[in-house]
């Protein structure tokens, strides 16, 4: 057997904390892995609100100092990654017997002020008009901006900077046992369709396994986890687009909490997201008809179209791992704010553990994560990832880039070209490549999904199965009904690939 590959940090958890931080430590010169038992993206961080935003929720909660740096970071996130993140104007109805105006108002003020808005507009009132499809009686309502991300997409161009920087990732390979030695960690990762293990060694070790840190600690490091975990499940769903606008709506409700409805796709809306208590295996969460109904009367009480079941296109539920406080807290008060625990002395192999923690805020805890380990891994660099693109990101104006695409690749539909560059950006060159016309891009497995576009998600993004393909890197599981010919399809490439 070969000799143990050594890194200097070594990730649990392909999700948005772990990527995150494999990238920004890879990127500081240490030599960095990462595995992900599942596909990348295939916990709470495909199954969010995708939204980067501040949280005007949290200032009830006095949540000064998260809010003031998730609304920073949403500047630092429009920039880092243009084509899958874009300012996103929500309208807040004001219902006169909720939260009163007065508080609204302050609130938006200081979401505005508490931290410096480059791109997106300042908060206003508005009046609410009839084409917007809400019930007469709402009339007045607020406006103030945050930023959608495709969420999946975000932790895969994380994992793509990795790879840049010279950094391993390994997905569907699970971390079966972690043993601390000698100033190292010896590690044993268990390759999908492999039965022999595969060791490594690490000097740091990151669990960033979200909802199953818990589990990790009890299975994997076999030691008890330093803070109680509290699992809180939300849930989604998705139905076809409520308003005609491209504006997303806040909307409150009787019992305190908000209910979001957001433009998704070209043709949906996301409705979400709902607050329960979790127990059980964080991979088995799924939407409860309770969770259905709350999200369908939220809307009743808002839009004047009905909703039925039936017109329900899709569903998801994630689970938020979230470190519990002393006391009884419903499930919506807990703190969405991020803490990491660092344990071992210099010298010694280190652990480090992260709780909690939003999208928003992943480049700032990686960032402050790796900046703890200067005495572990003196050789490490400075902190880098405020002012660097992902990848495909390295463009200003998106109007211009679509032209410039347009004119290289004529032959592509619109709303192809389109969809593209939102998930790929200038990556699109490496999709496309030497295509001329739309047979080069091979059989077509419906939906706008093209053979070039499934060779380049498997050769490059780690996709494996069809569900990778259709519900992480795109979204076209929306769409596409009949799957087999994709799966056929995909099935013996990757044999011919092993080959
Ligand atoms: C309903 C909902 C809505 C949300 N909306 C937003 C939002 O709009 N904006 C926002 O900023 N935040 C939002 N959040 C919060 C955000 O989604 C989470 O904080 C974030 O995704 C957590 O990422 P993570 O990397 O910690 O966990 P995860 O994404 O769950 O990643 C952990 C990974 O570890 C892997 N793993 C576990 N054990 C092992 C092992 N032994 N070996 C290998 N891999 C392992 C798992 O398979 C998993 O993929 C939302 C959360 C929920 C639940």
């Amino acid at each position: 057997m070969s000799e143990p590959i050594d890194y200097d940090l070594f990730v649990i958890g392909g999700g948005i904390n772990g990527v995150g931080i494999a990238c920004d430590a890879s990127g500081r010169g240490l030599s960095v892995g990462l595995c992900e038992m599942h596909d990348l993206a295939s916990g709470t961080s495909s199954q969010s609100s995708k939204l980067i935003h501040g949280g005007l929720r949290y200032l009830e909660q006095y949540q000064f100092r998260l809010v003031r740096e998730a609304l920073a970071e949403r500047e630092v996130l429009l920039k880092k990654a243009p084509h899958i993140i874009t300012p996103l104007l929500f309208r807040l109805p004001h219902h006169p017997h909720l939260r009163p105006r007065w508080l609204i108002r302050l609130g938006l003020f200081l979401y505005d002020h508490l931290s410096r808005r480059v791109s997106l507009p300042a908060s206003k009132s508005v009046l609410l008009a009839e084409p917007e499809g809400l019930i007469d009686s709402l009339q007045h309502g607020f406006e103030y901006a945050d930023a959608k991300v495709d969420d999946a997409r975000l932790v895969l161009l994380n994992a793509l900077a990795t790879r840049g920087n010279g950094g391993d990732i390994h997905n569907y390979c699970r971390c079966v046992q972690a043993q601390r030695g000698d100033g190292h960690w010896r590690l044993w990762l268990q390759h999908r369709g492999q039965d022999e293990l595969q060791q490594i060694t690490c000097k740091v070790l990151v669990n960033a396994a979200g909802p199953w840190l818990q589990q990790t600690y009890d299975e994997v490091l076999q030691r008890p986890c330093p803070k109680q975990m509290r699992l809180v499940k939300g849930s989604h769903i998705v139905v076809p687009r409520l308003n005609a606008s491209d504006k997303a709506y806040l909307l409150q409700n009787t019992d305190g909490r908000i209910v979001f409805v957001i433009p998704y796709q070209q043709h949906y809306s996301l409705i979400g997201t709902t607050d329960e208590d979790y127990q059980g295996d964080p991979a088995a969460a799924c939407i409860a008809e309770v969770e259905i109904d709350y999200l369908i009367q939220s809307v009743a009480r808002y839009f004047k179209r009905r909703l039925r079941r039936e017109e329900i296109v899709s569903h998801y539920a994630g689970v938020r791992p979230l470190f519990a406080t002393q006391g009884q807290v419903a499930a919506a008060e807990l703190s969405r704010d991020y803490s990491f625990e660092l344990d071992g002395e210099p010298g010694q192999a280190a652990l480090v553990s992260v709780f909690g923690g939003k999208i928003t805020t992943y480049r700032k805890l990686s960032e402050a994560v790796v900046d703890s380990l200067a005495a572990y891994l003196p050789s490490m660099t400075g902190a880098w990832t405020a002012s660097t693109v992902l990848p495909g990101g390295d463009f200003t104006d998106v109007a211009e880039l679509q032209r410039e695409f347009a004119g290289r690749y004529p032959f592509l539909p619109d709303d192809l070209l389109q969809r593209y560059l939102s998930a790929y950006g200038t990556r699109v060159v490496e999709l496309l490549q030497a295509s001329r016309c739309l047979d080069d891009l091979g059989e077509h497995f419906g939906a706008g999904l093209y053979r070039r576009e499934v060779d380049y998600l498997m050769q490059q993004e780690w996709a494996v199965t069809a569900q990778d393909i259709l519900w992480r890197r795109t979204k076209l599981g929306l769409q596409m009904s009949d799957t087999t010919s994709l799966e056929n399809y995909m099935a013996a490439s990757s044999m011919s690939l092993k080959r």
